[in-house]
């Protein structure tokens, strides 16, 4: 009696608890598609994530625009 189930990209052991939050991924290809997909909008607890990713993409448009650009009202 197994619950480990199959990671859809690469067959890999996707930890029970991991699945049930909707990762149907193993740790590896999560991060990699956490890297990959910047902007996915899903809902789903990975959102920490994407906050993080936008925060800093944020401020990469900030400090290279001079904050100008999109506040102008
Ligand atoms: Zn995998």
């Amino acid at each position: 009696m197994t619950d480990d189930k199959e990671c859809t990209e690469c067959g890999d052991y996707v930890a029970v608890l991991r699945w049930r939050l909707g990762y149907k991924t193993c740790l590896h290809c999560g991060e990699k598609e956490a890297k990959k997909v910047r902007h996915t909008v899903a809902p789903m607890p990975k959102s920490n994530y994407i906050l993080i990713t936008d925060l800093s993409l944020l401020k990469g448009l900030n400090s290279s625009h001079k904050g100008g650009v999109g506040l102008s009202l």
